[in-house]
């Protein structure tokens, strides 16, 4: 491992992989429209989930490779046991400039005094409507009340940015766009649209998807949107803010505008899978090694496998299927 220079996960389109998105669990309290089909999706059994050991494991490879942003997800990440303790460890590692933690925000508000002894102030919300009984239809649970309890406790706790993750969906949501942007207006954070993926299965119908183009010109009622100058470590979010807004807007465009161009994710899935892009299946086994005994080489030429098959851009235009199996809630989004 020590002849395994600094910042070399550069992939054949001359993108530098720093960051790296981890899905600690496939389990869920919500049971959201765009995220899980109908019917029961069979759930990884135990052993078959890394354990917090070897993801760091994973993880101090990935910080020799120039890994230096973590995003924790899931599946729900606040529903497994002990990820508190894990998110202490990341943030041990110096390498780390950058942790957060993707959250349906359901338990947030009890776990937020443990999130920032534990190192973590990043924090972004998944939050698809401001209606309680929409919320319920969307997630099958009733837990609008408590979420938005535990966005205004974490502002009031100083957890800066705030980012609050809106898949926009045509039918579903699409009449709260303006008050969804509006948040921007009246709190500091960052209100991000995103639009549909057609990842796994899901009970959303693809044919009409909301896209980038059409939320903008829907939310510029509220103002004129300026755009933010990109920052170092910005993924593919395009950011905006509206004129004397404490807060942000930033846009997804996923399908409409495509943003692998400016990818510069892998995904640690919560089998143990390195994925170098989200919306192809193709992913590199860590588990099978790391639990063969491998060494930290080995592990370090996964990160290499899956950096040179990172795709150029994925192959979903506007109206094709879906050629991604693998769950959402496996990849963490
Ligand atoms: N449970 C956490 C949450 O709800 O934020 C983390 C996991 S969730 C899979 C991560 C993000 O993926 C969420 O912001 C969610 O809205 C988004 N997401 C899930 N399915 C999606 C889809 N089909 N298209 C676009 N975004 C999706």
């Amino acid at each position: 491992m020590d002849t395994i220079a600094f910042n070399n996960l550069i992939d054949p389109c001359n993108r530098r992989l720093n960051y790296l998105r981890i899905s600690i669990t496939d389990r869920c309290n919500l049971r959201c429209a765009y995220c899980l089909p109908c019917e029961d999706v069979p759930r990884l059994a135990h052993e078959a989930v890394l354990r917090y050991e070897e993801i760091l494991r994973i993880v101090r490879v990935g910080v020799r490779l120039g890994i230096s942003k973590v995003r924790v997800t899931g599946g729900e990440p606040l529903v497994r046991k002990g990820v508190i303790g894990f998110l202490s460890e990341l943030s041990r590692i110096p390498e780390i400039q950058d942790l957060s933690l993707t959250t349906n925000g359901v338990l947030l508000k009890d776990h937020l005094e443990a999130l920032k002894s534990a190192g973590v102030s990043r924090i972004n919300i998944s939050l698809d409507t401001l209606n309680p009984e929409r919320y319920r239809s969307i997630t099958g649970i009733d837990a609008f009340h408590a979420v938005w309890e535990g966005i205004r406790a974490a502002q009031a706790m100083g957890f800066r940015p705030i980012k609050l993750n809106v898949v926009a969906l045509n039918g579903i949501n699409d009449d709260e766009l303006v008050d969804l942007a509006g948040l921007s207006l009246e709190f500091p954070f960052h209100v991000r649209f995103i639009e549909f993926m057609p990842i796994g299965q899901s009970r959303i119908e693809t044919r009409s998807p909301l896209l980038v183009p059409d939320i903008q010109k829907r939310i510029g009622v509220l103002g004129k949107l300026v755009p933010i100058e990109r920052a170092e470590m910005d993924g593919p979010a395009h950011r905006y803010r509206f004129e004397g807004a404490s807060g942000e807007i930033g846009f997804i465009p996923a399908i409409s505008h495509q943003f692998c161009r400016r990818c510069n994710r892998l995904r640690l899935t919560a089998s143990g899978q390195l994925r170098p892009c989200l919306l192809s299946d193709r992913q590199e086994d860590l588990k099978g090694p790391l639990r063969r005994g491998c060494s930290d080489a080995d592990l370090a030429e996964v990160f290499f496998n899956a950096t040179r098959h990172k795709p150029a851009d994925h192959n979903l235009a506007v109206g094709e299927p879906a050629h991604v199996c693998c769950q959402m809630r496996s990849i963490g989004g």
